[in-house]
């Protein structure tokens, strides 16, 4: 059976007190077993999160594939994983878009990441107008190749891919389940395709993009949906738990 993930994306938002208000509230909270949630502080508060977490694992948003050295600004996934994080975010399409991230870089990170042991979540989806044009399937497809191209097939077993499309996020506006389920299959057989039915059957698909605890119990009902990215629903502990519960 695949992973079922459940990741609160909390982006540039939050405090201390706000760190410490949100895992004391998670530790109480009761999780149902085959539902893994993951929190995803911004950096600097990583490691407090890391110390007080105890029911949810916590992740980076973000690394930088070099090792060490004069990156200014930048956090290595030998740092990331050296505090305690199990998973990062990669490619996400903010990062893509006001950071100016491409495909290549991005598969530099994911590797990073493995060779670091984290897990890493690949961020893939198409904007509105690669949706409108009809380009988003191949828009799709380029993200996820060019993102496991410089895998081995035992690597790529270890990646769990979201699809976030661009025009849902942050807008209310949620791909159908159906929308949705398309592209989870879509980019299951591609997998199938590039790395063996074996590894696509066993990858966890995430949804991301304006889940919510009203919408979440259709979209993981979908069979290549194994579970969500959540950004603004995560910041809000009884709405993210709610979604935890959605993917049970
Ligand atoms: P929202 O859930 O706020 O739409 O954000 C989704 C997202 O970008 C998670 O990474």
């Amino acid at each position: 059976m695949r992973d079922l993930i459940v990741a609160g994306n909390w982006k540039m938002n939050g405090s201390q007190q706000f760190v410490g208000e949100m895992l004391l509230a998670l530790n109480k909270a009761s999780f149902s077993e085959p539902v893994n949630a993951v929190v995803f502080p911004p950096s600097v508060y990583l490691h407090e999160a890391i110390q007080q977490a105890k029911a949810v694992k916590v992740g980076a948003q973000n690394l930088f594939y070099e090792k060490s050295g004069a990156f200014t600004g930048e956090l290595s996934a030998s740092m990331i994983s050296d505090v305690g994080c199990e998973y990062v975010i990669l490619g996400h399409s903010e990062r893509r878009a006001i950071f100016g991230e491409d495909d290549l870089l991005v598969a530099k990170k994911v590797v990073a990441a493995l060779e670091n042991h984290i897990t890493p979540i690949l961020c893939v989806g198409e904007t509105l107008e690669d949706r409108d044009g009809g380009k988003y399937a191949d828009v799709i497809a380029t993200q996820v190749k060019v993102g496991l191209s410089l895998l081995s097939t035992e690597q790529t077993s270890n990646v769990v891919i979201a699809y976030e499309p661009v025009w849902a996020i942050g807008t209310g506006q949620t791909a159908s389940p159906l929308q949705a389920q398309e592209v989870h299959e879509l980019i299951r057989n591609l997998v199938a395709e590039l790395a063996g039915i074996e590894v696509s059957h066993n990858m966890s698909i995430l949804y991301g993009g304006s889940v919510n605890a009203a919408n979440a119990q259709e979209l993981f009902s979908q069979p290549d949906i194994d579970g969500g990215l959540v950004g603004g629903a995560s910041l809000k502990v009884d709405e993210f738990l709610a979604i935890c519960s959605a993917a049970a």
